[in-house]
């Protein structure tokens, strides 16, 4: 794998890579070696105009056109994505420092399977007719029109995918702003969509930091603005859409409770929560970093959780046997680190792990005896940093689940599956799994409740979130006025 990815130019508008130098520049680095792989440039205002300009004048045609017309464009791009996968994969490993053996089958794939989704959802989208005796209504599914997407740096092609192909396929166009620390991956989507016979103009990439994306949302052109990134910043975007009555999906962040019950399998139960905290080095939004562990089963899962975590293999995330990259930046890397030292301070037990490694590596740590007041309870993290907590009843445990302010995902181990059930009916969360953690396939959907979001994505629930609903009355008699 080369250790440069400078692309043509900074931006994708209208079919095309565009430069403009006078924007603030931005420097990608791969986590792994702290190289810099290509230097970019943020949006300046002319970029924004070109971008947004370009998309609305786009996305009266692509409304225009038959839903099967629209499929096949997208169901070329998805046959282009899984052709190439292994060059999206080795950028997007360059991209995130995330394993060559995690992007092979996690992120470009995981963005074909969305487009294929909706490519074949697209023609089946009617609307309904509803009898007034004489008279009827009949509705239409239409595009909002110009849609934004803004990225945050953990899944960066598959975050693109998840929103410009339910965008795209409802006959919207995308101005699509990635994070700032990932921006690469996403202009191969760009490219990849004109190659497969996109129009010009439907997608578009502008680089910048939060000041871009607040440029983009503010634009009253634009109709829609999807995110995905903190609460921090979703409560900023939140309230500036608002400010022009836009509609809304917000992906953020969570603090997210596994719950294993004493009659769980114990390899299951510790592969789920595993999964929950490690995979991609602990940044998943969804991620299960609140484990509660029945006082029954305690000492036997830390025993496999302890050896099964020790054996995890870390490097560099271009070699095949990688399970475990590093962190995506310094920035996160320190955040990490506090949050090592804080969990220490406040007394959690610490069960392996705990230290951070050359550069922006750091270990798989595991926290035991961890309670509800912890700060590593309560914020999240966003690294491969577990906490396990101690519970002993079934209502218990509900309780203090729901006791956080996000409600991004939550699982459940249990082999009484009539608990199972009762426990998801409580769980207050958008995402919930039974024996299973973090699959997030495109047929289900996904969001949160509370402050880990508003709206979802996947599944045919993203189709309301890309249209609106026009209501026809048809009169079918005479008008029978008072006047
Ligand atoms: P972030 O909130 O810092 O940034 C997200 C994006 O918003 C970036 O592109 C950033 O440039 C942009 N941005 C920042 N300020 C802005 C503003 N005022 N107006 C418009 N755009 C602005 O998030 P991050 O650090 O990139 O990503 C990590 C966070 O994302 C975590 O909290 C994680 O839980 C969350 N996340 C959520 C999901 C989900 O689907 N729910 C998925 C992945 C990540």
């Amino acid at each position: 794998m080369t250790l440069t990815a400078q692309p043509k130019a900074s931006h994708f508008i209208d079919g095309a890579y565009v430069e403009d130098t006078a924007g603030a520049e931005i420097e990608v680095i791969f986590p792994a070696t702290g190289a810099v792989i290509a230097r970019l440039h943020e949006a300046t205002p002319a970029i924004v105009e070109a971008a947004i300009a370009s998309a609305e004048r786009a996305q009266k045609d692509w409304a225009a056109m038959r839903p099967v017309e629209r499929a096949r464009i997208l169901s070329r791009a998805v046959q282009i994505i899984r052709e190439r996968n292994e060059e999206l994969s080795q950028l997007e490993t360059l991209d995130t420092g995330k394993p060559i053996n995690e992007t092979r089958y996690a992120d470009a794939t995981s963005g074909a399977d969305c487009l294929e989704y909706f490519a074949g959802l697209a023609p089946t989208v009617t609307g309904e007719t509803i009898p007034l005796g004489r008279d009827m209504v009949y509705t239409i599914r239409e595009p909002l029109g110009v849609c934004v997407g803004i990225g945050a740096w953990n899944y960066p092609t598959q975050i693109a995918c998840w929103k410009s192909a339910p965008a795209l396929a409802m006959g919207n166009a995308m101005v699509f702003k990635p994070s700032e620390t990932t921006p690469l991956c996403t202009l191969k989507l760009a490219e990849i969509y004109i190659e497969a016979g996109l129009p010009p103009g439907l997608f578009n990439v502008v680089q910048g930091r939060g000041a871009v994306g607040a440029s983009l949302v503010t634009d009253p052109r634009v109709a829609k603005v999807s995110l995905t990134g903190s609460v921090a910043t979703g409560r900023k975007v939140y309230a500036a859409a608002a400010e022009g009555i836009r509609a809304v999906t917000m992906e953020l962040g969570g603090k997210s409770p596994l719950i294993v019950f004493d009659d769980a399998s114990v390899e299951d139960a510790v592969g789920a929560a595993m999964l929950g905290n490690f995979y991609s080095t602990g940044q998943i939004c969804s991620n299960g970093t609140r484990v509660f562990v029945q006082k029954g089963i305690k000492a036997k899962f830390l025993e496999r959780l302890k050896a099964r975590t020790e054996a995890i293999v870390i490097g560099d995330p271009r070699a095949e046997a990688t399970q475990m990259g590093p962190l995506v930046s310094r920035m996160q890397a320190e955040k990490v680190a506090h949050y090592l030292q804080v969990a220490r301070d406040e007394g959690a037990t610490l069960v392996t792990g705990g230290s951070m490694k050359d550069g922006l590596y750091v270990e798989p740590t595991v926290f035991a005896d961890v309670t509800d007041a912890m700060t590593i309870a309560r914020e999240e993290i966003f690294g491969p940093v577990m906490s396990v907590l101690d519970f002993e009843t079934e209502d218990e445990v509900l309780a203090r689940a729901n006791g956080s302010e996000e409600g991004l995902a939550a699982g459940v181990f249990t082999a009484d599956l009539a608990r199972a059930h009762r426990m998801v009916a409580g769980l207050q969360a958008g995402t919930t799994w039974i024996n299973a953690y973090n699959l997030t396939p495109v047929e289900a959907p996904f969001g949160g409740v509370k402050r880990s979001g508003v709206g979802r994505e996947n599944a045919k629930a993203a189709i309301e979130h890309y249209s609106q609903v026009k209501s026809v009355y048809l009169g079918l008699g005479p008008v029978d006025a008072p006047y």
